[in-house]
């Protein structure tokens, strides 16, 4: 420790240890014990207020010691946990314990990842773990990348990508408002919401995005897709890019990855897939087929904040040819001295990105990848499917639900009473959706499991989204038993209220 200047911010050597290892302690003892825990404590913000304490920022300072301990106990007492085997809402994972040390590391050795010169080994780890990424979806290792905070990011790092590399050099200095052009984007219905903000954020407006409608399959229709992109050439509008979904958000459906890479290919538009969640799922071998075309796209983007158990967050960018990620980003202030090492193997990523400085996300994925490895993430990945498939066919099973959709690990299905429905079809289904949304808010403040939602043809269904290594059998049967139990006691209080 620096011994000439004492300041409040130090924490002595045996101190650093009794508390970190308290810290340690506390959180084995929480990944040990996690099953107990309720899902979330379903308390209400004003609850959560009341227990925070309204203060006015503290001027005094106090002990590390106190502060760690009334963390823990808050965090631990008060959360959603995304680790409870019962946590199957929306696309959140259990986080690997290794990673939970790796951003301990990582925080203590503080590495700038924007530029080479600033984290020597963390930039070379950040390159191996784009590499390892690659591999794992199977594509080819031209890609390089760049790890971001989520599936949004690395979506949007992607799209102004996309039109770097499709539009004139002089977009870039003119910028859109001095073209004439009117850009437009393609994507499935079924695409998430980030396609949106995109198109905001860098100056398209929403309207220019075409939410091609899906197949019975939930798939983007691909010959609407050819259609619409003649119709729009015809019109005087410029498409620059198509988004292909390999998983999709409410179903886990992959899109025909290879059938539009073949319109991309025809039409001079960029390829852009959105694997945030499901393109983990490549490495399983029966799963090659689904994922065909995948190496076909010009940028992908993935999570492993998601379907790799890595903790929050990391997301990350794949782009075949990592020189149109230079294109866009690259630009040389005098006061950077961050030149290229002999050998012209430096990579400095502030010209990857939107980000300036950047933390080293890239330590824990890269760690989980190691320590799991692609037999063991093969494992994990097939295992969650598999509960899907099981939840799915105990759903169909049962005479008071009904089994909606299964792909890659969601499933869809609802609770479906087999007395006391209204006989008109159109009211019939109206009720049922009411029903299975106050079942759905009932179940998330209940604590017991936490499921989502999901709009299949209009029917409100409650969705389970596996990406989860403490779930089993046994969960997927008790969820089954909650879903019931839950649902006749709302069922029964609806059919009062409307007496
Ligand atoms: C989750 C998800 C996103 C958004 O990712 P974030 O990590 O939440 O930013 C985008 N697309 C798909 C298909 C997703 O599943």
């Amino acid at each position: 420790m620096n011994k000439s200047r004492s300041t409040p911010v130090e924490i002595n050597k045996s101190d650093f240890k009794k508390i970190g290892y308290d810290l340690i302690d506390t959180i084995a003892d929480f990944f040990d014990t996690i099953e107990s825990y309720k899902v979330t404590s379903g308390e209400s913000p004003v609850q959560l207020q009341k227990t925070l304490t309204a203060t006015g920022l503290p001027e005094e300072g106090k002990s590390a010691a106190e502060i760690i301990s009334r963390s823990s106990d808050l965090l631990l007492n008060h959360s959603l946990f995304n680790g409870h085997p019962k946590f199957m809402g929306y696309i959140t994972s259990s986080p690997a314990p290794i990673g939970v040390l790796g951003d301990l590391l990582s925080a203590a050795v503080n590495q700038n990842v924007g530029a080479q010169i600033l984290s020597p080994m963390a930039t070379e780890i950040e390159k191996q773990t784009v590499q390892w990424l690659a591999e794992f979806i199977g594509v080819s290792p031209s890609y390089g990348g760049v790890l971001v905070s989520g599936g949004n990011m690395a979506n949007f790092n992607a799209f102004l990508v996309a039109r770097t590399a499709k539009m004139p050099k002089s977009l870039k200095e003119e910028g859109l408002v001095n073209t004439n052009s009117k850009l437009v984007a393609y994507c499935s219905k079924a695409t998430h919401t980030w396609v949106e903000k995109a198109a905001i954020l860098f100056g398209h407006g929403s309207k220019s995005i075409r939410w091609i409608p899906t197949d019975s399959e939930n798939r983007m229709n691909n010959d609407l897709l050819s259609k619409t992109i003649q119709q729009d050439l015809r019109n005087g509008y410029q498409p620059f890019m198509v988004v292909g979904t390999a998983g999709d958000v409410s179903t886990g459906v992959v899109d025909n990855l290879k059938e539009i890479a073949s319109i991309c290919n025809k039409n001079n538009l960029w390829f852009h897939i959105d694997g945030a969640y499901g393109a983990p799922a490549a490495i399983i071998p029966e799963f090659k087929s689904v994922f065909e075309g995948m190496d076909l796209a010009d940028s992908i983007a993935i999570d492993p904040h998601k379907w790799l158990y890595t903790p929050l967050e990391a997301g990350c960018t794949l782009v075949k040819n990592p020189k149109h990620l230079i294109d866009t980003y690259s630009s040389h202030p005098e006061y950077y001295n961050f030149s290229k090492d002999e050998e012209g193997q430096s990579l400095n990523f502030y010209e990857y990105g939107l980000q300036n400085s950047r933390g080293f996300k890239a330590l824990k994925v890269w760690m989980a990848l190691q320590q799991i490895g692609s037999n063991g993430y093969t494992e994990m990945i097939a295992e969650d499917i598999k509960l899907s498939k099981l939840l799915y066919e105990l759903a169909e099973k049962h005479p008071e639900l009904e089994a909606i959709t299964q792909n890659l690990s969601i499933t869809t299905f609802r609770y479906v009473p087999m007395y006391g429905l209204p006989e008109n079809q159109l009211k019939r289904e109206a009720y049922l959706n009411t029903l299975n949304e106050t079942l759905l808010d009932s179940l998330q403040q209940g604590g017991e499991v936490f499921l989502s939602n999901a709009i299949v043809l209009e029917k409100y269904c409650l969705r389970s989204c596996i990406v989860n290594f403490r779930t089993s059998e046994s969960d997927i049967q008790e969820i089954i038993e909650i879903v019931i139990r839950e649902g006749i006691k709302l069922h029964s209080q609806m059919q009062k209220a409307t007496l």
